[in-house]
């Protein structure tokens, strides 16, 4: 049996406002009391910035915690458009998600600038959930785990005691958001080798999530995998039934 704890967190992406934030966070926090979700997972959710204030009030001294999607690699100073990860202390963020395929593919992020990203988490006690995948293209080259190695190498150079504090998040992007799911052996098989590549330097332990189009309807097939530790989950999260369905699938 896995020892590791899973872990299951949303990813809102840009969507929310304060008035469906409401329901929805209550929904989330409401529904794991009843169903007791939290003693099977932690469960988090990510909402865009502007709302960590309001999810901060809505779930304090709930068993939800709380993240953010991106976080700046600085301290502080001129980057306009940035927040930091100090800034993410002050509304209690437990975790940032950092290097999601969105913000590689669409921001330009490279795997140096998301490992600097996951150190400057670190450094204020927020858990990060570094995130890898490869393409389609990628895949039908079969260069899945060439990949999935270059994007992990910046971020296992921060040492085992960084990298112990962290987790990865497996999402194939051709899975996000497309309603294609890979199968639980496709998912183990990536998950195995970043599995392989924690033990090499004495992070084994280290929680790895798959996302995409997770859903309560192929979750536990997907949790049953020895390799898989829990979920990153985008549009299921954003319905309190279904989040709550795969937190307890
Ligand atoms: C994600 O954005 O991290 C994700 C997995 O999205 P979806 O579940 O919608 O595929």
């Amino acid at each position: 049996a896995k020892t590791r704890q899973r872990l299951v967190i949303g990813n809102w992406k840009m969507n929310g406002s304060l008035a469906a934030n409401e329901v929805l966070l209550k929904g989330i926090r409401d529904g794991v009391e009843n169903t007791g979700a939290h003693n099977h997972c932690i469960i988090a959710v990510c909402p865009s910035f502007p709302y960590l204030a309001q999810v901060s009030q809505v779930l304090a001294g709930s068993s939800v915690s709380w993240g953010a999607q991106d976080v700046s690699w600085q301290e502080s100073g001129a980057f306009t458009g940035e927040v930091s990860a100090s800034m993410l202390n002050d509304f209690n963020c437990a975790w940032a998600l950092v290097g999601h395929s969105e913000r590689r593919a669409l921001h330009g992020e490279t795997s140096e600038q998301v490992a600097l990203k996951a150190q400057a988490a670190l450094a204020h006690n927020i858990t990060p959930v570094v995130c890898v995948g490869e393409t389609l293209q990628d895949r039908e080259q079969e260069k899945t785990l060439a990949v999935i190695q270059a994007q992990l190498a910046p971020v296992l150079a921060l040492g085992e005691q960084a990298v112990n504090k962290m987790v990865i998040a497996y999402e194939p992007v051709w899975a996000i958001g497309t309603g294609l799911t890979a199968s639980p052996e496709q998912a183990q098989e990536v998950h195995a080798y970043i599995r392989a590549q924690l033990n090499a330097i004495g992070a084994g332990n280290v929680q790895v999530l798959y996302g995409g189009s997770v859903k309560a309807a192929n979750a536990a097939s997907l949790f049953a995998m020895a390799d898989i530790d829990g979920a990153l989950v985008g549009g299921a999260a954003l319905v309190a039934e279904e989040f709550l369905n795969i937190a307890t699938a």
